[in-house]
């Protein structure tokens, strides 16, 4: 692939990258620390028109194609891992949710204020015991009348204690496995039995609430199912293709933080009286970084460019999201080698990309269930 930003994608990214220093950088060691929702942040992200980037402009979106989507969203996580998944889950899982099954109807109602930032989204698709495993959910919506009436739980959900709309997963026909899933909207503030159990206290991607939902009758109109009954589970598993394209952002951004933190800081740091950076072993260090980063972030472009095309491009969302997740884990780690004893401090920003690259190879599809999904389109 040949492959590089055109002058438009590159101004909007560049734009991006100047608020992120300014806006995000000097506050995200503070956002680490207190883990709150930085509710200024996603309005001024809103006002930048940053919150429905890939939707088009009817729907209150920005109409941005897919190569500047995921570069916008490097950016952003390059100043904060925990802006990148709130945006990401919001824009990419929720959002996209709505864009692609909604019918117009729905699309007006829920997505437009998702775009405009007004509303904050939400993708609740895991529970306690159906994490890798989708079809072990127990979570189900009953159909009473034009009423489906949902019971159950869901846990892991990024914005899920903040979000206005949250799309849900759960069985219509118990007994029918893959095909007995279903996908719906709930609005938590309208709908009576939405109890938002609690939030977890993470290893990192502080500012993000990662929280537990649980659903006691919740009784919706027909009108909020997605689709048709039964495709939940194909929705779930396209939404998640081009979801993993913007946990490679998310990946290669915070990358590339590390990256940009451990040069300045080598060239800094004196011992031998020369700075560290004079060690060929901490330029190959530095040049490892470096290639591994911009590997994983044409991947990433990879995988785009074929979503762009209309062609098939799970397998190439799953590389890219495992390589740029494992990339991101290992300059990280190199960078608080480099950083010695200072990067095991909260002296410096390292140990927190560390500590967020670590996600990941987590969620959105485990490393292991990603090599399953690229070996199976071989085997195919
Ligand atoms: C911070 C955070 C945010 C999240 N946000 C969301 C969200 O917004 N919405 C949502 O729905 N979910 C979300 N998740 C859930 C996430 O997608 C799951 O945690 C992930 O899919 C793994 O599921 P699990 O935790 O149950 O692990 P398990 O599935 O129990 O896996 C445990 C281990 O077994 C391995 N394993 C499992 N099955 C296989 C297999 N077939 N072959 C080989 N190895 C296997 C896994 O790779 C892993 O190493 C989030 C999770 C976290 C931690």
């Amino acid at each position: 692939m040949d492959f590089s930003l055109s002058a438009e994608q590159t101004q909007i990214t560049e734009m991006v990258a100047e608020f992120v220093d300014e806006e995000v950088v000097p506050v995200a060691d503070e956002i680490d620390a207190a883990d709150e929702f930085p509710a200024e942040l996603i309005e001024e992200l809103a006002d930048l028109d940053l919150m429905g980037m890939p939707f088009p402009e009817e729907y209150g979106g920005a109409g941005l194609d897919y190569h500047t989507y995921p570069a916008v969203l490097e950016e952003l996580s390059r100043g904060s891992g925990g802006l990148g998944t709130i945006v990401a889950a919001h824009i990419s899982l929720a959002g996209n949710m709505i864009y692609a099954f909604g019918t117009d109807e729905q699309k007006e109602e829920y997505l437009t204020p998702l775009a405009q930032g007004d509303d904050i989204g939400a993708f609740a698709l895991s529970e306690a015991g159906a994490g890798s495993d989708v079809p072990a959910m127990e979570t189900t919506a009953e159909k009473v009348g034009d009423e489906y009436v949902i019971d159950g739980g869901k846990l892991w959900i990024s914005n899920g204690s903040v979000a206005d709309t949250v799309t849900v997963f759960a069985k219509t026909d118990p007994e029918a496995g893959n095909e007995g899933i279903s996908s719906f909207v709930l609005r938590p503030a309208d709908d009576d039995g939405f109890v938002v159990e609690g939030t977890e206290d993470k290893l990192g991607d502080k500012g993000c609430p990662t929280a537990e939902l649980r659903f006691d009758n919740v009784t919706i109109p027909e009108s909020r199912r997605l689709g048709e009954e039964g495709r939940g589970f194909v929705h779930a598993l396209k939404t998640l293709n081009g979801g993993r394209i913007t946990i490679a952002a998310r990946s290669v951004g915070i990358a590339q933080a590390a990256l940009d933190a451990a040069v300045e800081y080598s060239g800094d740091r004196e011992q031998f009286d020369r700075p560290i950076s004079e060690f060929q072993t901490i330029q190959h260090k530095l040049a490892d970084m470096d290639t591994k980063t911009q590997a994983a972030r044409l991947l990433m472009h990879d995988a785009a460019d074929r979503k762009i095309r209309g062609e098939s491009f799970a397998k190439e969302a799953a590389q890219a999201k495992l390589y740029a997740s494992e990339v991101s884990r290992e300059v990280a780690n190199e960078g608080i080698q480099i950083h010695g004893g200072y990067g095991y401090t909260k002296d410096f920003p390292a140990e927190r990309f560390y500590r967020d690259a670590k996600l990941n190879e987590i969620y959105e599809g485990t490393s292991e269930v990603l090599r399953n999904t690229i070996a199976g389109e071989l085997l195919d």
